[in-house]
């Protein structure tokens, strides 16, 4: 694999950061995944404006501009030859001369900049037509989930409590609330109406939701972004998860309740199709 480091293309075992990276000792830095359908860049600019945002909530300098950013993505897909998947963009507040709590001066420092292509079947996963089945888990993450930093060690653990518990997925809940998936948005639907939490520092605003919500609507589906209880959505006649590696995908079975009639529901396999449908036409 080809990857990207600090302005070089260089063979995955060539590239190379410092152990003073902050990004390294204390995940000082942010992260996007842009999916690539038939070798192109799904809603690039959703991801680079998200990126923006969480650059300057955290003062974290970008060491390149979106549209050379954008170039950078469309070469390692070429160099790559990635016709589906994910690349994978950090940026990290970089090497200062030594450890210290204190963001170091702007001035002099660089941010670090790695980006990497990952290949996967995106448009026919298997698990789309099972559904998957999640747990529920409280969220002891921090209060900024808005900002997509690094920090990805809950969300890690909450998978590897998953698959203990012979699940695919956790939900986490806050305040008696779903909040979000380990790392995707969480949706319910009852009576027609697709319900979701409401955006908030809280939770990540996934681009795939916004593009979903808006297809949604489009579509003349009705929407309502409002929290829900997990009893909530074990009755619920149908539930899904949003993210731009899954895309929409279908979930069958919450803390061991099953949803609905236990299989792939029709909302949630129509919006999956009308979403990979548009993401085709709009891809970059
Ligand atoms: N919530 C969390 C916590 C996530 O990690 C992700 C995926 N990175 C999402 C939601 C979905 O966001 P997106 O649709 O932009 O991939």
């Amino acid at each position: 694999r080809i990857v990207y480091v600090n302005g070089d293309y260089l063979p995955e075992e060539e590239a190379k950061v410092s152990i003073f990276d902050r990004g390294f000792l204390m995940a000082d830095g942010v992260y996007e995944v842009t999916s690539v359908l038939d070798g192109k860049l799904v809603d690039f600019d959703g991801h680079a404006k998200r990126l923006e945002r969480s650059l300057k909530e955290l003062d974290l300098v970008a060491p390149v501009t979106m549209d050379e950013l954008l170039t950078i993505h469309r070469e390692l897909v070429a160099r790559n030859d990635l016709e589906e998947g994910g690349v994978y963009l950090q940026i990290t507040r970089g090497a200062p001369a030594d450890r210290d709590f204190v963001f170091p001066d702007p001035a002099e420092t660089k941010a670090t900049i790695v980006l990497f292509t990952q290949a996967k079947n995106l448009a026919n996963s298997p698990a789309v037509q099972k559904g998957i089945s999640v747990i529920s888990i409280e969220d002891q993450r921090w209060a900024r989930r808005d900002i997509k930093t690094v920090q990805l060690l809950y969300p890690s653990m909450g998978k590897m409590m998953a698959k203990a518990a012979g699940a695919d997925d956790a939900w986490m809940v806050e305040d008696g609330q779903v909040t979000e998936g380990t790392s995707n948005n969480a949706y319910i639907v009852k009576g027609g109406k697709i319900i979701t939490r409401q955006l908030s520092n809280d939770i990540l605003h996934g681009i795939t939701r916004a593009a979903v919500l808006r297809l949604a609507k489009e579509a003349q589906m009705e929407v309502e972004e409002r929290g829900f209880t997990i009893e909530e959505a074990q009755q619920a006649d149908e539930a899904f998860i949003t993210s731009a590696t899954t895309f929409v995908q279908p979930v069958v079975s919450i803390d061991g309740a099953t949803i609905g009639k236990g299989e792939a529901g029709p909302v949630a396999l129509r919006l999956r199709e009308i979403y990979i449908d548009e993401s085709r036409k709009k891809a970059i």
